[in-house]
């Protein structure tokens, strides 16, 4: 059985699912045994999905990619006017 600081330790690479099957099931059975591990791990998740969704929302929003598309154009009329050698 591991303790609460290995639990710990093991939250976010458990939730990352970068743990070996064997430390996955310790994990578990530590979760399931006590409930503050597993106050932390559904705080630690839920903090994870929002996250998630926030950075999503946020690739590229329309705004980004007009500028960037704006900045390209730019950038495209300076190198075809520079005289070429
Ligand atoms: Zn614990």
């Amino acid at each position: 059985m591991i303790t609460c600081k290995n639990c710990k330790q093991a939250l976010q690479p458990f939730i990352d699912r970068e743990l070996s099957d064997d430390d996955i099931v310790q994990v578990r059975e530590h979760l399931d045994a006590c409930s503050t591990c597993l106050h932390l791990y559904d705080f630690e998740a839920s903090l994870r999905r929002l996250v998630r969704v926030r950075c999503r929302e946020q690739i590229a929003p329309d705004d980004l990619r007009t500028r960037i598309a704006a900045c390209l154009a730019v950038e495209a009329t300076r190198i075809t006017k520079r005289p070429s050698v």
